[in-house]
């Protein structure tokens, strides 16, 4: 099998306006960033809100683990096979984050016979939305240094900014930095750090506001510092959203590319699935669902983060219902789960896969608790056996009445994912019911907390660090109670350990710190260490990375 950049390579690609066309989007709604990629004007996605909706399908995943599952592989499979058997569909994805993208190799655009193209544009620079974002961000952070600088009215304590600074590259120089140093002109010193620009809170209010307007009052709700009296700061505080808004103007419209096949796809807005919520923006998934009689979306991570973050945050604030939920899983990973070690997984091994297969269950029961109907898509890897998959299928069936489809789009593009689609579709008929959240929103913060990880990660109970007891305590009584939660923990495990695989239980969740990130509505719990500034591995990606004779990118995927 070729690699996934010369497949890509090779894909004769359609004028994106024939992409549009089959959504009946007109050419002049459409801004072209050359040939193959256009964003939708917001007048026209305006216009659609009358329009009936189509069905939303979540595309989630057991615990991730070194073997990887095809989370996004899965999702533009399943997408093609859907248009193959004649359902008029749309895939929503993230777009990818530029600085990982020279550290270790690998894009964010699916792989094998199932990707969105042009591969290459989408992992780079794309249509600047991230570097829009990242200047958004900037403007901010000067506009709050040039405040204290001008006689600091709103007495902002420089000791309690919260506010950081961006960049989209591993860097991990500047996760904490002295800056304002050099005299007088150059403000007051103080302590800072950079965070990659997924991880800033514009990324999140970018992916949740409905339009320019809700834009722009969300920026305006974002905490950034408290004064010398203890009173919180905020965006507006400081009169930064009008200029944020217009730099963010353009790039908040959805940007439509297509598959290997074809066939459309939104790709638009990428938060970490950590400290944010980690799904593409609520326009592009509204507008798909307007264009398309299926919308086929993914969220980072596994199901314990992912797939609940994306219910109990993006679907409860946006009121999406979505209509199934394929949980992605592969022998490999299942393997991994059941104790194998990444080198042995070429070998037959149907006692590791039973074991592992605890994982898959855990996350099965955790969405069907969501009142969801659910089916499992086992992504096949060349290594595979009939006889694993048979027996992960029985399992499925014997002991948890789920229906588990072998899927060979990453070999076959949507043709080898058109059983899947045919489940999805039976799943998905008639109206989406209501979505049984994991917790009612005005129960208190700790009881949200404790509720997600005994209900879902199998916790025993959850232990919260004094410092961020006491910020809980202080959130309720600034009138942030009523916000939800998002966890930020290791995607390896139900518990923090990210060692402990399978499915653990009778663990207590250790909660560090929490943050509030008022804009984007909601609270961030931090359980154990969670990095906001990737660094570079001993060799990065970067040093075979370059540009041969004929100006074609050699190095990168
Ligand atoms: P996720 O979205 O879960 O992070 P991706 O879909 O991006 O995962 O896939 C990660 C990598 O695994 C990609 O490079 C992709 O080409 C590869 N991959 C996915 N499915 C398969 C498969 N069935 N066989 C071989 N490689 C695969
Ligand atoms: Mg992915």
């Amino acid at each position: 099998m070729p690699s996934d950049i010369e497949i890509a390579r090779a894909a004769t690609l359609k004028p994106i306006s024939q992409v549009a066309e089959r959504l009946g989007i007109p050419d002049d709604a459409l801004h072209n960033y050359g040939k193959h990629i256009a964003k939708i004007d917001h007048a026209y996605i305006k216009a659609l809100e009358s329009k009936p909706e189509g069905k939303l399908i979540l595309v989630t995943a057991i615990s991730p683990t070194p073997a990887g599952e095809g989370k996004t592989t899965t999702t533009v499979g399943l997408g093609d096979a859907l248009n193959r058997i004649g359902k008029k569909t749309v895939m929503c994805l993230r777009e990818p984050s530029l600085g990982p993208c020279f550290g270790m190799k690998g894009g964010a655009a699916g792989g094998g016979k199932s990707q969105v193209v042009p591969m290459e544009q989408i992992n780079l620079h794309f249509t600047g939305d991230f570097h829009a974002i990242t200047a958004a961000h900037s403007l901010a952070a000067a506009l709050i240094d040039n405040h204290i600088y001008w006689a600091n009215e709103l007495n902002i304590d420089v000791r309690r900014i919260f506010w950081r600074r961006v960049v989209d590259m591993n860097d991990r120089a500047l996760r904490a930095i002295n800056q304002s140093l050099g005299g007088v002109a150059n403000g007051f010193p103080r302590e800072d750090g950079f965070d990659i620009t997924v991880a800033s809170e514009v990324m999140a209010v970018f992916c949740l506001a409905r339009d320019l307007d809700d834009l722009e009052e969300r920026l305006g709700r974002i905490v950034i510092a408290e004064t010398r009296d203890r009173k919180l700061v905020t965006l507006k505080d400081v009169k930064a959203t009008g200029a944020m808004t217009v730099l963010l103007k353009d790039a908040l419209q959805p940007n439509l590319v297509q598959t290997l096949e074809g066939n459309p796809a939104l790709i638009h807005g990428g938060p970490f699935a950590n400290i944010a919520h980690g799904c593409n923006s609520v326009i592009a998934t509204r507008a798909g669902l307007k264009l398309g009689d299926y919308v086929v979306t993914e969220a980072g991570f596994g199901a314990d983060l992912g797939a609940e973050k994306f219910l109990d945050i993006k679907c409860r604030q946006a009121g999406l219902k979505p209509s199934a939920v394929v949980i992605v899983a592969t022998v490999r990973a299942l393997k991994m789960h059941g104790g194998v070690n990444k080198k042995d997984l070429g070998s037959e091994n149907i006692e590791a896969l039973e074991r592992g297969f605890a994982n898959l269950a855990r996350h099965v029961s955790n969405v069907r608790g969501f009142g969801l109907p659910v089916v499992v898509g086992v992504n096949h890897f060349h290594a595979d056996t009939d006889a694993e998959h048979d027996r992960l299928k029985a399992l499925c069936r014997e002991k948890l009445d789920v229906e588990a489809i072998t899927c060979k789009h990453w070999a076959e593009g949507g043709a080898g994912a058109e059983a899947l689609a045919q489940a999805v579709v039976k799943l998905s008929e008639g109206e989406p019911g209501a979505i049984t959240y994991t917790y009612e929103i005005e129960t208190k913060l700790t009881d949200k907390i404790k509720t997600i990880a005994t209900k879902l990660y199998g916790a025993a109970d959850i232990q919260i660090e004094s410092k961020a007891a006491t910020k809980l305590v202080a959130f309720e009584k600034e009138g942030y109670g009523h916000l939800p939660v998002c966890m930020a923990k290791t995607q390896y495990s139900f518990s923090t350990d990210p060692a402990l695989m399978g499915a653990p239980s009778g663990h207590i969740i250790g909660v560090r710190d929490v943050r509030l990130s008022a804009g984007a509505g909601f609270v961030v719990v931090i359980c154990g260490e969670i990095m906001t500034m990737p660094g570079l591995p001993r060799v990065p990606a970067s040093d075979t990375i370059r540009l041969d004779a004929s100006g074609q990118i050699e190095g990168l995927f």
